[in-house]
C-alpha cells in the first residue's frame, strides 16, 4: 500500500528554476533585518515594565504622604507612632488574610519593653515581616487589602537565585525595595496621599467590595485558617 501525500503541491517548473520557495523565505528574513529588535540581552539590559506591573513586593515607610486615617490605625492596633523613615506596617495581617497562600507571610508584632511610666508603655512595634516569594503568585490581593498603603508591588521582576532561601525577604529588604521604587517611579503610581491613581488599581473596586472591605477593616483581625493565625501569638490582639 502506497503512502498518500496530504496537503502537498508539487512545484511548477518555473518555481523550480527560479527557487521561488527559497526566495519567499529569504524575503521574510530580509524584512526582519530592518525591523526594530524587541529582544534584549538580559541581564545586561533590563526592560522597564509598565507601572501597573505586579513585581517583587516592597514595604513603604512613613514619608509624610500617609492617608488621613493613618494615625487612627496606629492607635487602633496599639502601635508605637512611627517616625519618618520607619515602616508604615501596623502588623494587622490583613495582607495575609487576603492572600491565597497565607503561609508565605510571617508577621509578628512585639510589645516594647519600657517602664510603666514611659509614653510608649503597652505599645507594639513590628518585629518580623517575612515574605517567601517562591510561593507568591503575584496576584496583588495583599496590596489591595492593606489599610495603610504599606505593602506594594514594584517593577522588579528578577528573582533568580541559587538558593530558595534568597526568595524569603525580610522587612529591611522589603523597605529598601519600596524606597528605591518610590524614588524612581512613585509619582507615576501614587497620588499625594499615597493612594493608587485610579488607573493603577490592581483589581477594580466596586461599591459592594468597598463595603466588604470596610467591614473587614473595622478593627477585626480575621482568622481565615490554620496557616493564617498562630494561636500562640496574641501580640496583634
Ligand atoms: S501577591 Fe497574591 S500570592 Fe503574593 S503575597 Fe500578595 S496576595 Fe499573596
Ligand atoms: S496589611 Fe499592610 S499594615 Fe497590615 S500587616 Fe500587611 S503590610 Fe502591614
Amino acid at each position: 500500500m502506497g503512502i498518500k501525500k496530504v496537503g502537498t503541491k508539487s512545484q511548477t517548473i518555473i518555481e523550480k528554476i527560479f527557487f521561488l520557495d527559497f526566495m519567499k523565505g529569504l524575503s521574510t528574513t530580509i524584512k526582519h533585518l530592518f525591523k526594530r529588535t524587541i529582544t534584549v540581552t538580559f541581564p545586561y539590559e533590563i526592560l522597564e515594565p509598565t507601572i501597573r506591573f505586579r513585581g517583587v513586593h516592597g514595604l513603604r515607610n512613613v514619608d509624610g504622604t500617609e492617608a488621613d486615617d493613618f494615625m487612627s490605625w496606629i492607635k487602633k492596633l496599639k502601635i508605637k507612632p512611627p517616625e519618618k523613615g520607619e515602616t508604615r506596617c501596623i502588623a494587622c495581617k490583613f495582607c495575609q488574610a487576603a492572600c491565597p497562600v497565607p503561609e508565605l507571610f510571617t508577621i509578628k508584632a512585639e510589645k516594647l519593653n519600657v517602664p510603666e511610666d514611659h509614653p510608649h508603655h503597652g505599645l507594639k512595634i513590628l518585629a518580623v515581616f517575612d515574605m517567601d516569594l517562591s510561593k507568591c503568585m503575584f496576584c496583588g490581593l495583599c496590596t489591595q487589602a492593606c489599610p495603610t498603603d504599606c505593602i506594594i508591588h514594584t517593577d522588579i521582576y528578577d528573582l533568580s537565585s541559587y538558593t530558595r532561601r534568597n526568595w524569603v525577604l525580610n522587612k529591611e529588604m522589603l523597605s529598601q525595595i519600596a524606597d528605591d521604587f518610590i524614588a524612581r517611579r512613585g509619582k507615576e503610581k501614587f497620588d499625594e496621599k499615597s493612594k493608587w491613581r485610579e488607573d493603577q488599581t490592581v483589581w477594580p473596586l466596586h461599591e459592594e467590595d468597598l463595603k466588604i472591605r470596610a467591614k473587614l477593616w473595622d478593627g477585626n483581625i480575621p482568622q481565615l485558617g490554620p496557616n493564617y493565625y498562630d494561636q500562640s501569638d496574641k501580640t496583634t490582639n
